[in-house]
């Protein structure tokens, strides 16, 4: 899976690839990530990507033209055309099934971070991107986003993570949509609280059962619109 994340502070993202599943995954090759800074296509000597919203009103807007000619010389980057998608707190709401759709449907990806008052209304009339908001808030800018959406979707990839079923059985996935079970690890009892003696029984069969029921209850207390 590649993803081309255009930013205007690409400096966000090298402590960010450099930790955990995500570097390793680059490491492996199963996974690419490339930053690249919009302002890189600038035309003139102040490199401005930002002006003022015409009409009036607070805040700045981001340029149309060194965030489409950016998006198009990152295209040709690579022959696979790849899925551009432009982060807004006005977009489809993320959520895990996306996630399984969009990780399924496509092996690149091409992330527009807006910032200040967002993009030129034109961005998305000439590139038809997908709007895609991480909830129902206002960031400063779409490199918290698009670090989410690439996150939720590398864990996607075969063999990413240690074990695939890990990625099946997570709350909200393919596996029951619903909340996961309680995990515990050693040790056995710790300031009175023990682990359930189920899960130190051996017996796969009823460890199974009791997590089913364990996940449902979970489900029923935190987020019973699971169950609608
Ligand atoms: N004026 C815009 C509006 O009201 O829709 C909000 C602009 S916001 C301050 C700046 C940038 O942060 C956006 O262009 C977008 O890239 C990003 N952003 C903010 N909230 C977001 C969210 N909930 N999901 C995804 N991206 C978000």
């Amino acid at each position: 899976m590649r993803f081309d994340v255009l930013t205007l502070f690409p400096e966000m993202f090298s402590g960010y690839m450099s930790q955990s599943i995500l570097s390793k995954a680059i490491e492996r090759e199963q996974v690419s990530v490339h930053v690249h800074n919009i302002r890189d296509w600038t035309k003139d000597r102040h490199h401005k990507v930002d002006d003022r919203p015409f009409g009036g009103g607070p805040g700045m807007i981001l340029m149309v033209e060194p965030v489409v000619n950016c998006v198009r010389d990152v295209q040709a980057m690579s022959e696979e055309p790849g899925l551009v998608i432009l982060t807004t707190p006005q977009g489809k709401r993320l959520n895990q099934p996306l996630c399984e759709d969009l990780a399924s449907d496509h092996k690149r990806f091409i992330v527009l971070c807006g910032r200040y008052e967002g993009f030129d209304q034109r961005v998305i009339d000439i590139l038809q991107p997908m709007e895609i908001s991480i909830g129902d808030y206002v960031l400063n800018g779409g490199e918290v986003a698009s670090m989410v959406l690439v996150d939720s979707l590398v864990r996607l990839v075969p063999g990413v993570l240690g074990d695939d079923l890990s990625s099946w059985d997570d709350s909200f996935s393919r596996g029951n949509r619903i909340l996961e079970y309680p995990q515990y690890t050693r040790p056995r009892t710790f300031e009175g609280h023990d682990v359930p003696e189920v899960l130190l029984s051996g017996d796969h069969g009823a460890i199974e059962a009791w997590r089913k029921a364990k996940s449902l209850e979970n489900t029923k207390q935190k987020r019973s619109d699971l169950l609608e």
